[in-house]
């Protein structure tokens, strides 16, 4: 029976020899890289903004009820309405209703992540309404029929070709179009659907507490004009969004537009704090905010895990990893991918079905080293890696394998037992088919260690009778402990 563990690693071993593929992303990181080199050079002290940035954000997470409660009262002052959505299924329902309140038959979205995780394009279109995509990575996936491929650049997978065939297939544009031309004609197309929609959708880049302010960061501005010409806004984001004063923007704008695209600051911020008030021309009738839970409660309730809700969602993590620059952003199958996504999304979605993500993993600790907001990404997976196993997830066939090799690491005798032939044959049959799918047997030694290290050690080692004293172990991060065992 196909599992979302089995799922993953055939996906995985599929993108992962796809060299098309690997060629794509590896361009289009390269670009990225290369561009983020120049958006740093903003900073006078960078490592000190991401302690800043980090210290805000920590803050935040160890006191988000607080600052919940400041924002939603904020906001509500200014007239806007709150729903809390505690998962997906009360999320869609809530936004249909307001839909329907409204006679809604269309509505244009602006790039959203949360808007993903609970579906909504496939909910809406289900019950009836349209749902346009307005950014054009996205509305260039959403043509696809494909969810987007990363957490900030929908179609980076995607060739310039790959995209005038679509737009050939779907739009009717010559197959030659430049991709000048085909961004003038999502123009033209989208143009037409921000005037008859009913309602504009978007995510929230931040949630600012002391002034009940919503913040979208964007490059195209379809994100404003998805919430000028629709009577309805409707905004929804994970409740971890908040920032606790719009004063933090000076910081955070420039660190999540140098490590999300490399820009010195994205081209259009807006700051939404409620619906058009008597005395203005602009804005919408109506405006909501669905505030999302679907699991990060209990992520906030796992120490130390907890502080992947700093995450500020620049995409730089999936960047850098070298797991997610050969498998891909779809073969993590949710939302959120990369070691960002392997992190959250067992809590969001269930470790019994997602807990194997943490194994999409070098822990180069590379994910670490180029977050803006300094979460210890690598060492949150051996954590996660940890909570698999102690609830019994892996399965009984991995219980036996490390059964058997602990018994046989632990002991010199059973380690020498056997000549190298019938060590290879073992070797061979019990990983043949996976591990050594792709790789050159294993040759074993004719000779065991014990054998080498008593031919060649130096005659001047003694070799002690009794184990070196334990000076401590790291209790950074706890593990399995094994026991010291000299050689006989
Ligand atoms: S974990 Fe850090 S690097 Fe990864 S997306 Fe979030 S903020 Fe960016």
């Amino acid at each position: 029976m196909s599992t979302p563990a089995s799922i993953f690693k055939q996906q995985a071993e599929k993108k992962a020899f796809d060299l098309e593929h690997r060629k794509r992303i590896n361009f289009n990181i390269g670009k990225y890289k290369t561009k983020v080199i120049e958006g740093k050079e903003q900073f006078e002290n960078l490592e000190l903004a991401r302690s800043r940035a980090a210290f805000i954000k920590r803050k935040v997470v160890e006191n988000l009820d607080r600052y919940l409660i400041e924002w939603e009262a904020n906001f509500k002052k200014n007239g806007g309405k709150i729903i809390w959505a505690q998962d997906a299924a009360e999320a869609q329902t809530e936004i249909l209703a307001i839909l329907k309140k409204h006679h809604v038959k269309s509505i244009v979205k602006s790039k959203s992540m949360v808007t993903e995780e609970v579906k909504l394009n496939d909910f809406l279109t289900t019950n009836g309404i349209q749902s346009i995509e307005t950014d054009l990575g996205e509305y260039i996936q959403q043509l696809d029929g494909e969810p987007p491929y990363h957490i900030v650049t929908p179609a980076m997978h995607k060739s310039k070709e790959d995209i005038a065939r679509l737009f050939h297939e779907k739009l009717g544009t010559p197959i030659d179009f430049t991709p000048e031309q085909l961004t003038q004609k999502a123009r033209e197309v989208l143009r037409q659907k921000y005037v008859e929609a009913g309602a504009g959708i978007t995510g929230a880049n931040f949630l600012l507490a002391d002034i009940g302010g919503v913040h979208v960061l964007e490059n195209e501005g379809n994100a404003r004009l998805s919430t000028a010409f629709p009577k309805v806004h409707i905004v929804i984001t994970g409740i971890e969004k908040i920032l606790p004063s719009v004063n933090d923007l000076s910081l955070f704008l420039p660190l999540l537009s140098t490590y999300g695209t490399g820009q010195k600051i994205c081209n259009y911020n807006s700051v939404y704090t409620g619906p058009r008030k008597r005395n203005e021309q602009d804005g919408p009738d109506e405006m909501y905010v669905v505030l999302l839970d679907n699991g990060r409660s209990d992520l906030l309730e796992q120490v130390p895990q907890r502080e992947a809700l700093s995450c500020i969602r620049c995409g730089s993590c999936l960047n850098a990893c070298p797991v997610y620059k050969n498998i891909g952003g779809h073969t993590y199958a949710k939302t959120y991918s990369g070691p960002i996504g392997a992190v959250i999304t067992p809590f969001y979605n269930g470790f019994k079905n997602y807990g194997h993500l943490s194994y999409a993993s070098s822990l180069c600790g590379n994910c670490t080293e180029v977050c803006p907001v300094n979460i210890d990404l690598h060492k949150y997976l051996l954590y996660n890696r940890q909570k698999y196993v102690a609830e019994g997830l892996p399965g009984r066939s991995e219980n036996l394998v490390w059964y058997f090799w602990e018994k046989a690491m632990v002991n010199r005798k059973t380690m020498n037992r056997g000549n190298a032939n019938l060590k290879n044959l073992a070797f061979s049959t019990v990983f043949g088919s996976t591990w050594g799918k792709r790789r050159s047997g294993m040759k074993f030694s004719g000779k065991s260690f014990n054998e080498e290290w008593m031919q060649k050690r130096p005659a001047e080692i003694n070799i002690p009778s009794q184990p070196p004293k334990d000076k401590g172990v790291s209790a950074d991060p706890p593990g399995p402990k094994f026991k010291v065992v000299t050689p006989d």
